[in-house]
């Protein structure tokens, strides 16, 4: 069977490779969706320190069981629609041991340091599968983008009390702008593309900063009457952003931080000390698989205007190039094999 090879920084290939064979407390998954992660762009462009070549990519999925092993509990049926948690934690380092798994030190996520799903079945743990009677499989391969997102605004302990700016319209930001519209806070989505913009009105947001045409400082000023935002997002990882999210947030706030900035950003710590604020870390994400396929099955998401295009394995390579070099208007594609 086919699967699609980060063979090299800018090179991918399709190969064929053995079908596997699930163990006794495997599910083995008939792959039918798998979207392209920022990670998996990131390892293509070389700019992902934890990206081994040659590696299958892809992490996340839209599959059909096909089998099941003899220990897999009987609720896993043949037939059924799933998707896959893609993380893998060693069990024994500090955040494991402290029930923080998502943030293990050695972690190893489908298609970034084992095998990724980019091809025709895979076989994997029966824990790691979740299952929807009502999604279809682009839905499916939607769930685990936006469980980073939604670990995002559970790390800011997003309530209905808050004004939540998030500066960044790819699928994570939009995860967290689902998420904290879900919770009732008050959102203000910002980026740099008003087809995102757009999407995140779709969402439910209620205010939109187009940062390349106004002034954000001014725009936030306005919406939150001089206080800005009690929570801040960050969810692209530039050192502009960086630095906005700390001089925007309120007194008090706190600042989520998700996006991987490239090279190291220069702050002014006074701002963390006058304010008194909160600066926290966000990775991969916990136990939101639940929320986010209930998010999904209630109809509540845009998924048609995120998927941007719908490609063959043949074809992917070239559409991660794409992606690579013309990002303007991507914000998720999506790799069919049964195309
Ligand atoms: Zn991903
Ligand atoms: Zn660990």
């Amino acid at each position: 069977m086919k699967a699609l090879f980060l063979t090299a920084i800018g090179k991918t290939e399709v190969r064929e490779i053995e079908m596997p064979q699930p163990g006794p407390e495997e599910v083995l998954l008939k792959i039918g969706m798998v979207g392209f992660c920022g990670g998996d762009l990131n390892g293509f462009k070389g700019l992902f320190e934890l990206q081994e070549y040659p590696n299958i990519l892809g992490h996340e999925v839209g599959g059909i069981i096909e089998q099941v092993g003899s220990s897999v509990p009987d609720s896993f049926i043949a037939g059924q629609k799933a998707t896959i948690y893609p993380y893998l934690n060693c069990g024994t380092c500090i955040s494991c041991r402290k029930n923080r798994k998502n943030a293990c030190q050695d972690n190893k996520t489908m298609g970034v340091r084992r095998p990724g799903a980019m091809t025709k079945y895979i076989a994997i743990h029966w824990e790691d599968v979740h299952v929807s009677h009502k999604l279809s499989l682009r839905e499916l391969a939607l769930v685990e983008p936006l469980t980073v997102g939604f670990h995002a605004a559970a790390r800011g302990r997003v309530s209905n009390e808050d004004c939540v700016a998030v500066i960044g319209c790819g699928i994570v930001g939009m995860g967290a702008i689902a998420s904290a519209v879900n919770r009732g806070a008050n959102v203000i989505a910002i980026d740099i593309d008003d087809a995102k913009l757009t999407i995140a009105k779709k969402i439910g947001v209620k205010h939109t900063i187009n940062s390349s045409k106004v002034d954000l400082h001014q725009a936030l000023i306005e919406i939150t009457n001089g206080d800005g935002p009690d929570v801040i997002i960050e969810a692209v990882g530039s050192s502009f952003t960086y630095r906005a999210a700390v001089e925007e947030v309120a007194y008090t706030g706190r600042v989520v931080c998700i996006g991987y900035a490239k090279s190291p950003v220069e702050f002014n710590t006074g701002l963390f000390v006058r304010k008194e604020i909160e600066i926290l870390g966000s990775r991969n994400c916990t136990n939101e698989f639940p929320e986010v396929i209930a998010y999904l099955e209630a109809g509540k998401f845009p998924v048609d205007d995120v998927i941007s295009m719908v490609v063959s394995i043949d074809d992917a390579g070239a559409a991660l190039e794409k992606w690579a070099t013309q990002p303007a208007g991507i914000t998720k594609i999506m790799v069919d094999l049964d195309k």
